[in-house]
C-alpha cells in the first residue's frame, strides 16, 4: 500500500514511522527545508543546543518518552531550585520562594477554582457534547473572566497564565477550548506544573533531535522543500500535489495544524473546513539570552519570573546541563506576541535585555541573543498549537478526525489527549496509521 503523508512534524514524522513499520510504502512530503515543525533546535553556543519550539515533558506523556528511548534520546529535570522573580506591580520586581506570585491568595484561590470548575465540565473525548457546549462555546475566555472574577489580582494574573500555559491571549479562545486544553493537558495542576508535572523535563540536546532521528531512519522517503497545494482523490486512488511534483497513493495523512490543513485545495471538497474565521494560529516568541553561566543560580534565584508588562512574560532556566553557558529562556506570548514580532531585530534585543536588566539586575548584559518568532513563521500556523475561538468546537470538532475519503488527518490538535502537546501529535500520528490500516 501506498501511502503520503504531508508534514514532517512529530506527527506526521511518527504516522510514517509506524507505517513503514507495517509495511507500507512511505512518503512524507514537508513544505520547509528541514524536518521538525513546531520542535525546532538552534545552536546558542559552540555545541550547545537548546528548544526554540518544543521543550517540556512530563511523566504522563508515555508515548513521545517511549520514542524519545528508541530513539537513544535521555531527558534532564527542568532546573526549577532557588527564588522565583515577580514584576507584577509598579514597584519592581521581586523575589518570593515557590512559583506562586504575591499577589491576594483570596483572588488566586477564586480563580484556579472558577478555571478548575470549568475544565472539569468539559468533556475531553467530545467536547461539543460538553453540558451547555454552545454557550461556553460562544463566549471568550475574556468575557468570562470579565463576568467572573471579582478580584483586580485575578483580572491581572488570568491573561499571564493563559499566555503561560497555551500561548493565547484570552480574546482568541472560547472558554470551551481553555476547559477542553486545560483537562486535556492533565488538568490544571499538572499542566501548571514543573516537578512532578508537564514540565518536569526536557530533552538533553534538543527535542528537534526526536524528529531529526525519526527522518533520519525513514531517509530518502522524506522530502523537503516542497509546499503540498492540491490533494485530489478519484475511484481509483489519491494524487498529491506541490508546485514541483506529485505523488499518487492509496492513502494520505494530512499532519499539518488545521489553519494550514485549509490552504490546500480538495478535490472533492472537504464537506466541512479545518478551521474557522476566529480560529487564531497562536501567538509565541521564544527568546534566548545567553549569559556564561547561570550566574542566577549564585544569587539564590531560579531563573523563573513573571511579568506583567512585556515583553518577556515569563523566564525559565533552559541551561544545558552539561556545563557550558547559562541560558535563559523568555516566553512572549498573547498580544504582547503579535507587538513583539512586529519590531525590527534590533528593537527586540534591546527590549529584551531592558527587560532581563530590570527584572535581574544583579546578571551582567547577555552574551547573546536569540529571537525565534513563531508569529510570523509561514508553515507553523498554530504556536503553541491552534487557539479554537468562539463557534469552533461546535462547528469543526465533530469532524475534526473523520477521514475524507483517503485523507486521514493527524496533528496535535486531532489529539483529544494532550492536544496542543508533543504528546498528543506523536498519539495523534499513531492513530491515523492504525486507521489507514484498518480501512485500506
Ligand atoms: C514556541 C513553542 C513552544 C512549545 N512548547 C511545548 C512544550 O514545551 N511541550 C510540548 O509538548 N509542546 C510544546 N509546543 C507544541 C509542540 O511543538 C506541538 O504540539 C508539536 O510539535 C506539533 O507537532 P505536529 O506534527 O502536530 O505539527 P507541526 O510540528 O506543526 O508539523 C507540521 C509540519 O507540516 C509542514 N507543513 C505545513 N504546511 C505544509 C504544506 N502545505 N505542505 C507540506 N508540509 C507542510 C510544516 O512545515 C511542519 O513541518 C510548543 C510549540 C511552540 C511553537
Amino acid at each position: 500500500m501506498k501511502v503520503v503523508v504531508v508534514g514532517a512534524g512529530i506527527a506526521g514524522l511518527t504516522a510514517a514511522t509506524e507505517l513503514a513499520a507495517h509495511g507500507a510504502d512511505v512518503q512524507v512530503i514537508e513544505a520547509r527545508d528541514r524536518v521538525g515543525g513546531r520542535m525546532h533546535g538552534i545552536e546558542v553556543a559552540p555545541g550547545h543546543w537548546v528548544d526554540a519550539g518544543a521543550a517540556y515533558l512530563g511523566q504522563r506523556h508515555t508515548a513521545l518518552r517511549e520514542l524519545l528511548s528508541r530513539a537513544g534520546l535521555t531527558t534532564v529535570a527542568t532546573a526549577m531550585a532557588g527564588d522565583s522573580r515577580f514584576s507584577l506591580e509598579t514597584s519592581g520586581a521581586r523575589s518570593s520562594a515557590g512559583r506562586l506570585p504575591p499577589l491576594s491568595a483570596v483572588a488566586l484561590g477564586e480563580m484556579f477554582d472558577l478555571l478548575d470548575g470549568v475544565t472539569r465540565a468539559v468533556r475531553t473525548d467530545a467536547p461539543w457534547l460538553t453540558p451547555d457546549a454552545e454557550r461556553l462555546d460562544r463566549m471568550t475566555a475574556a468575557q468570562w473572566a470579565q463576568e467572573n472574577f471579582r478580584h483586580t489580582d485575578a483580572h491581572r494574573f488570568f491573561p499571564l497564565f493563559l499566555g503561560e500555559m497555551m500561548a493565547a491571549d484570552p480574546a482568541d479562545v472560547s472558554v470551551l477550548h481553555m476547559g477542553f486544553y486545560l483537562r486535556s493537558g492533565g488538568g490544571l495542576n499538572y499542566l501548571n506544573a514543573f516537578e512532578g508535572g508537564a514540565q518536569e523535563s526536557r530533552v538533553q540536546g534538543g527535542a528537534h533531535q526526536l524528529c531529526e532521528t525519526l527522518a533520519a531512519e525513514l531517509g530518502d522517503r522524506v522530502r523537503t522543500g516542497h509546499p503540498v497545494r492540491a490533494v485530489i482523490q478519484d475511484g481509483t486512488g489519491v494524487t498529491v500535489r506541490s508546485e514541483s511534483g506529485q505523488w499518487p497513493a492509496d492513502a494520505v495523512v494530512i499532519a499539518l495544524p488545521p489553519v494550514l490543513a485549509d490552504r490546500i485545495e480538495y478535490a472533492p471538497g472537504l464537506p466541512v473546513s479545518r478551521s474557522g474565521a476566529r480560529t487564531a494560529p497562536g501567538c509565541a516568541v521564544k527568546l534566548h539570552l545567553v549569559y556564561p553561566a547561570p550566574l542566577w543560580r549564585e544569587h539564590g534565584l531560579s531563573g523563573w519570573s513573571v511579568s506583567a508588562d512585556g515583553p518577556l512574560l515569563s523566564t525559565v532556566d533552559d541551561s544545558p546541563s552539561d556545563g557550558g553557558p547559562g541560558v535563559l529562556t523568555g516566553f512572549v506570548t498573547g498580544a504582547e506576541a503579535r507587538l513583539f514580532a512586529s519590531l525590527s531585530a534590533d528593537e527586540q534585543r534591546s527590549a529584551a535585555v531592558a527587560q532581563a536588566t530590570r527584572l535581574f539586575p544583579e546578571l551582567p548584559k547577555p552574551l547573546a541573543f536569540h529571537a525565534t518568532d513563531w508569529v510570523n513563521e509561514a508553515y507553523s500556523r498554530g504556536c503553541y498549537a491552534a487557539l479554537f475561538g468562539p463557534g469552533d468546537w461546535v462547528a469543526q470538532g465533530p469532524s475534526l478526525v473523520s477521514p475524507h475519503g483517503r485523507v486521514h488527518w493527524a496533528g496535535t490538535e486531532t489529539s483529544t489527549a494532550f492536544f496542543g502537546l508533543m504528546e498528543g501529535a506523536v498519539r495523534s500520528g499513531q492513530r491515523a496509521a492504525e486507521e489507514i490500516f484498518t480501512q485500506h
